[in-house]
């Protein structure tokens, strides 16, 4: 929770302080609510959340003094409206054996490393873990989940750079049933500099996974990485529509995070949130709670 909020809180810094300097010693008029709406446009909270916060915050208000923590406060909590009904664990006990878990999104916006703190936390509870290294085009990729495997004590699935990712995974799917693995954790490629490309190696991924086991992938995780702003909508609409993805996890909310926008995915999308990364080490995932998120967003 603290990294969260020294994270967010930097990002939120403007936000806070364009909300105090708006509504110290200042009426509530209807340029000071347009400046307010413009605020929270410019933190990436989505249009209409935007104007649902400002609507509310006017209501009764009108030609009255507000202090600058009440906003917050209100802010806080239509925020934690919007995100509540997002907050979701992750489900893992629907009685697939193996539950195939299968994690997308652009590079580097932290999948290796999610699957990684995920083997390290599922093992914790006892659960029987396999990964798969279905990124095969980037060597650096499959070298990296290699060591999250030795270090989490999760089996490895893996090939050489260049193989088919299909391929790969279907091994994959089989190995995990051999072993009588609890969950298949399973790496993607996320190359979006040729996205017709990538997409049409993932949506070959699906087909293997259900060729195998036909309610399989159990959950699709998209990682969405909290300092890119508004770009991680149109990385949730592609995704979503290739891999039919089922939860999020937002990382590198530790760092210069813009974490506003997962407001605005949430209103527009409501898919669920399953997890934050906080940081690059192995303790670093944390499950997502709207409340905790709110605050640090509204400072
Ligand atoms: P991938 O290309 O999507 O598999 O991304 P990686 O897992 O390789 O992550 C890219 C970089 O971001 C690596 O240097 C990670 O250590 C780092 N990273 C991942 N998650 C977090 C996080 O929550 N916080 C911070 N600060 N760094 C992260």
């Amino acid at each position: 929770l603290s990294r969260l909020t020294a994270g967010l809180s930097r990002s939120s810094a403007s936000l806070t302080g364009g909300i105090s300097s708006l509504f110290t010693k200042r009426k509530l008029d209807a340029a000071t609510l347009e400046e307010l709406e413009d605020l929270l446009i410019q933190a990436d909270l989505g249009v209409e959340t935007a104007m649902a916060i400002t609507e509310r915050i006017a209501e009764g208000r009108f030609n009255k003094q507000i202090s600058p923590d009440e906003v917050r406060r209100i802010l806080a909590e239509e925020v934690t409206k919007v995100l509540a009904p997002v907050a979701q664990p992750l489900v893992l006990d629907t009685g697939h054996k193996p539950h195939v878990v299968l994690v997308v999104g652009v590079n580097g916006t932290g999948k290796t490393t999610t699957i990684g703190k995920l083997a390290a936390k599922l093992s914790a509870e006892g659960r029987k873990v396999m990964l798969a290294a279905g990124d095969t085009f980037r060597a650096a990729a499959v070298e990296q989940l290699k060591i999250w495997g030795a270090r989490t004590g999760a089996p490895v699935v893996a090939r050489d750079t260049g193989a088919d990712a299909a391929g790969l995974v279907f091994d994959a799917m089989q190995a995990a049933r051999d072993a009588g693995s609890d969950v298949l954790l399973i790496d993607t490629a996320g190359r979006l500099q040729n996205r017709a490309e990538l997409m049409a190696e993932l949506e070959k991924v699906v087909r293997v996974i259900r060729k195998h086991d036909p309610s399989a992938p159990h959950s699709v995780l998209l990682t969405l990485d909290a300092t890119t702003g508004q770009n991680a909508m149109n990385q949730v609409e592609i995704f979503g529509r290739t891999a039919g993805v089922t939860g999020l996890v937002m990382t590198k909310l530790d760092g210069t995070a813009r974490g506003g926008i997962l407001v605005a995915i949430a209103a527009k999308h409501a898919l669920p949130v399953h997890f934050i990364g906080v940081g690059e080490g192995i303790d670093d995932l944390e499950p997502f709670t709207a409340e905790d998120f709110a605050s640090a967003i509204a400072g």
